[in-house]
Order: structure tokens, then C-alpha cells, then sequence
């Protein structure tokens, strides 16, 4: 049996659905439109640009934790002139952080799977560049804990995906060796070419079906069809 490792994010947990939910609770509950702010779809539309320009920093070390919080916010107001007002950026910040991992809502058959996977006797690991305290948190909120055997995130571990010493770390911490692991997930190279550099299998989880030059393992544009791979040995 193989031991599963799971990208959390985009692949099990809806982020779009459950972010897009936060933030537009965060934008209601601060009044954005008081500050000249024109519509929650543009407000949206700038933040989803700024939320990856940090991220891309963040990954790269050249942004910390707590700066990522706020700064994506105060980035995301620059076209209404409100960039430097740094209280608000981190009023937002906070607001979302406080939201967004009490949201639900999975990627279609997540819990189906999972549960199935779990009962096939495998075992389950999340593996997520996450912070530590949230992922476990939406982990939990969503009814996935009950399948894992543990949650591990590279805030914890000090590493991220697809750097090689995450791979290394999750399975000395999971009894697993690279021959029997197997990383799912929907980043083609934090989740794929990262687990298969490592040794790992693979299963690409590609919705959108877009094109790449990798060699994967294995690639599905569902959850469902994780079910029939020959995951056993
Ligand atoms: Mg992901």
C-alpha cells in the first residue's frame, strides 16, 4: 500500500470558493466602498494579482509571514490610492486570516476519496506550504482530519515544496520511504516535479488541463479518478 501525500490547497480545499467567500466578507465587514473603493469584483480582481505577486516573494524568501498578511491587502487597494493607509491593509489582513480557514467548501469528491483511500488502508498525509496554525484549522473545519494521519506544513518544518529536504523530512516523520510515497497535488512543480526529483510517485492533479512538458507519473483532471490508479504497491 502506498502512503498518499496530499496537497491541501487547490487540491482537497477549495481555495477560490472559500477565499473568495472570506474576502467578500472582509469587504462588507470594513466597508470598502466608504473608502472609494468601486466594486467587490475589481476590489477582488486586484487582490487575486497582489495575493500572487506576494506569494512569489514569499516562496522565494524575499517576503516574510507576517508581511504577506497585510501587504497583499495594501497592494490590492493601490489603484484606489489607498496602498500606504497600512492599518487598513492589516485590518483586512487579519480580518481574512481569521475567515477564510473556518471555510468549508472541498474540491468535488475530496471526502469521497479520501474517505475511500483511508479505507483501502492507505496511509494519509497532508503536505502543504501552508502556515501551520491555519492549515491544521481548515483541516479540521472540513471534516478531513478523521483520514490523516498527520498534517505536515512547511511553515513547521522550515522548508517548502519543491525543495528536496521537505520530501526528506515528511517521510522520516511519516515511517515512509521515497518508494512507497506518492505526492498528489495540483502544483506542477511544487507538488510534482518536487515529489518526483525526490523519488516519489506522482499523480498530477490538472483540472484545467493544461498543457506541460513534464514527465508525470500520473495526471487526472478529477478527484475521482485518483480511485482507479494502481496505488497499491
Ligand atoms: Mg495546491
Amino acid at each position: 500500500m502506498k502512503d498518499l501525500f496530499f496537497d491541501l490547497d487547490h487540491t482537497l480545499w477549495d481555495f477560490e470558493k472559500n477565499s473568495r467567500e472570506a474576502l467578500a466578507e472582509g469587504y462588507d465587514f470594513i466597508d470598502l466602498t466608504s473608502f472609494g473603493v468601486s466594486s467587490f469584483e475589481d476590489y477582488l480582481q486586484e487582490y487575486e494579482k497582489a495575493n500572487d505577486w506576494c506569494w512569489g516573494e514569499y516562496r522565494e524568501g524575499r517576503m516574510d509571514k507576517d508581511e504577506l498578511r497585510g501587504k497583499r491587502f495594501s497592494l490590492a487597494l493601490k489603484k484606489w490610492g489607498l496602498e500606504h493607509d497600512l492599518q487598513l491593509g492589516n485590518r483586512l489582513g487579519s480580518h481574512y486570516v481569521n475567515t477564510s480557514p473556518h471555510k468549508t467548501h472541498l474540491v468535488k469528491d475530496a471526502l469521497k476519496v479520501v474517505k475511500e483511500l483511508s479505507e483501502r488502508g492507505h496511509k494519509l498525509v497532508i503536505l502543504t506550504n501552508g502556515f501551520e496554525e491555519v492549515q491544521h484549522l481548515k483541516v479540521d473545519k472540513c471534516g478531513l482530519s478523521p483520514y490523516f494521519d498527520s498534517i505536515l506544513t512547511s511553515d513547521a518544518l522550515g522548508i517548502k515544496k519543491p525543495h528536496r529536504g521537505i520530501f526528506t523530512l515528511a517521510l522520516e516523520l511519516s515511517h515512509s520511504s521515497a518508494n512507497n510515497a506518492v505526492m498528489l497535488g495540483d502544483s506542477l512543480q511544487a507538488d510534482i516535479v518536487g515529489g518526483r526529483d525526490a523519488g516519489w510517485g506522482q499523480v498530477y492533479y490538472n483540472p484545467l488541463q493544461i498543457k506541460h512538458h513534464e514527465e508525470v507519473q500520473h495526471e487526472v483532471s478529477d478527484l475521482i479518478s485518483i480511485l482507479d490508479l494502481p496505488l497499491r504497491k
